[in-house]
């Protein structure tokens, strides 16, 4: 080369290089896991996020909290998309996953300002991540499959509360456990120890302001929000099941563009429209049908005519409805009225008004035992708690779902964590070289949850973690933290139990994201960005509650 310096980059493009890049990223993304830490466990506080337009969310939700964040570090974004992750693959975690990746990165620092190389913190970090999931996988007891085991139906339940525990949830756990685990139980499908499979799609969730959380039930069948296509309409509905038709094309004769130049042409063509429109109709009542659900359109002669016949019809159903309604039941979505015949479902119907909207009830008759489709009508003072109690009833579907399919679970409150932080201080000794000081870094990160859990439950954390050291030491290993009585003991006493693969998935998401970051040595941004300052708190919504009070 000549010498001569090559530009490749625009002017105002900012560069980070080496270590201080590093520290930066590092930072950034502890600064995140800092913004949840107060949440994490029963005790956990809740936060109050205000966006832009003065929309308020209550919730100690983890990743609701990061998905409002308006964060700009490409680091601290990393660790966002980790807890989106983690909530998309279990629905539950995400604080978890934050907090660890956040306390990996920390004890990665002094490692680097040691000079060691980030590539050997990488290494070491695997060979202790490898030995920590053989670890939580060798305390995790496993439930066996089946509907009719009663252990794995309260085994089910624990892990429900426990992930409803100190949410907006907690007083109502109880009741809010059992129509969860009924709702997986009635959707899991497959024979009973081979491919139970759950899948969430199958629930359908209506929010409904107006009641208290107790009153919030499960319906087995489907409910869906929705007007008739002409209010007159009324089906003999006196035997209860009704035949339900699926058509996924409109029930209207089509527009025609003709030059109409004399009035005889218009009454031909008026005429040949009533006899299609006659057609169709007879394809609707010669399928027995009903109550009919319409993707497209239904014309108002259409509706009319149905209702002559004492035919319910709803006209622009969803397709995501149609596909419920379909394998709720077991009704054939069809896209011409002639083909209807033989196509119908059966199921009872009702109706019914919720703040002065109709709700249609399909359920299953007392000969239909379950079905495939289940609904969870979720009531609330105000739209706040309904919102709140809908995520925390999602999040315990997922957990639930995810246990039941893996059939392990981990038993939780620290415990599964104080095992790995044991068992690795133990390899760490067996490691030759610089990547031991990693394994240690990696054990201490672990103590986080712990220890986070006693904090938040205004517990002294120091004697909080000894103790649950000895405990351990001495052969307990579900001995957690108890965040009501300050004590460290059994977890399955207190039936705090976590899907295996929730905790799994939170210490590899934490690992990946942790990795990634660290292999980053350069950060280059275009002109305009802002990388921010080491340490500087991501900018968000306006947060609560204020400093002091978690
Ligand atoms: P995440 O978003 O990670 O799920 P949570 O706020 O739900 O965060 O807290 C989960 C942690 O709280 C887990 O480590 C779990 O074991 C612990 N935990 C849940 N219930 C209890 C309990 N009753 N006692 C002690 N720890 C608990
Ligand atoms: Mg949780």
């Amino acid at each position: 080369m000549m010498g001569q310096p090559i530009l490749v980059l625009k002017q105002g493009t900012q560069r980070e290089q080496g270590e201080p890049a590093l520290i930066l990223n590092i930072d950034a993304g502890s600064a995140i896991a800092d913004a949840v830490r107060t949440t994490l466990g029963p005790k956990g506080m809740d936060k109050m996020l205000v966006d832009g337009m003065g929309d308020t969310i209550i919730t100690n939700d983890g990743v609701t909290i990061l998905k409002e964040l308006d964060v700009e570090h490409p680091a601290a974004k990393m660790v966002i998309e980790a807890a989106k992750t983690q909530d998309d693959e279990c629905g539950d975690g995400t604080t978890s996953t934050v907090i660890l990746t956040g306390e990996l990165l920390q004890e990665a620092k002094p490692l680097i300002k040691e000079n060691i190389h980030p590539t050997v913190i990488v290494e070491g970090y695997q060979l202790a991540l490898k030995k920590a999931l053989e670890v939580l996988r060798g305390c995790a007891p496993s439930i066996a499959h089946g509907m009719q085991n009663e252990g794995v139906r309260d085994t089910l339940l624990s892990v429900a509360m426990t992930s409803m525990t100190g949410k907006s949830t907690e007083e109502n756990k109880h009741d809010l456990a059992e129509l969860v685990v009924d709702v997986i139980l009635a959707i899991a499908k497959g024979p009973s120890g081979q491919e139970d499979m759950v899948d969430l799609e199958d629930v359908a969730v209506v929010k409904l302001k107006g009641k208290a959380v107790g009153a919030t039930n499960r319906i087995n069948g489907l409910v869906i929000k929705k007007d008739k296509a002409s209010k007159g309409m009324r089906a003999d509905l006196s035997d209860g099941l009704v035949n339900i038709g699926l058509l996924s094309g409109s029930l209207r004769v089509k527009d025609h563009s003709v030059n109409i130049q004399q009035v005889e042409e218009l009454e031909k063509l008026m005429d040949r429209d009533d006899q299609e429109l006659l057609k169709l109709i007879d394809g609707v009542t010669e399928a027995g049908i009903n109550v009919l659900f319409v993707q497209k359109d239904i014309s108002d002669e259409a509706a009319g005519m149905l209702e002559e016949n004492g035919i319910i019809g709803f006209r622009r159903v969803t397709e995501e409805e149609m596909d419920m309604l379909s394998r709720a039941t077991g009704a054939t979505i069809t896209s011409k009225a002639k083909d209807l015949k033989g196509k119908t479902g059966r199921c009872l119907y009702s109706e019914k008004k919720h703040e002065g909207a109709l709700h249609v009830y399909l359920t299953a008759g007392d000969e239909q035992g379950t079905f495939p489709i289940q609904t969870i009508l979720v009531r609330g003072a105000t739209d706040h708690v309904v919102d709140e109690i809908e995520r925390s009833i999602h999040d315990a579907l997922s957990t639930v779902g995810v246990a039941y399919e893996e059939g392990l679970v981990n038993i939780g409150g620290g415990s599964s964590f104080m095992e790995i932080v044991l068992a690795l201080e133990k390899y760490a000794n067996e490691i030759e070289g610089r990547r031991s000081f990693a394994v240690k870094g990696f054990a201490k990160a672990m103590e986080a949850i712990p220890r986070t859990l006693a904090e938040n439950a205004g517990l002294d954390k120091i004697d909080t973690i000894l103790n649950l050291r000895k405990a351990h030491t001495e052969g307990h290993k579900y001995h957690g933290v108890n965040v009501v009585t300050g004590t460290v003991e059994d977890m399955r006493a207190l039936e705090v139990v976590e899907p295996h693969k929730l905790v799994e998935m939170a210490l590899v998401g934490a690992v990946e994201t942790c990795t990634m970051i660290l292999r980053i040595d350069d950060v280059i941004a275009s002109k305009g960005m802002d990388l921010g300052q080491p340490g500087q708190p991501p900018q968000g919504p306006q947060q609560g509650p204020p400093p002091g009070m978690g």
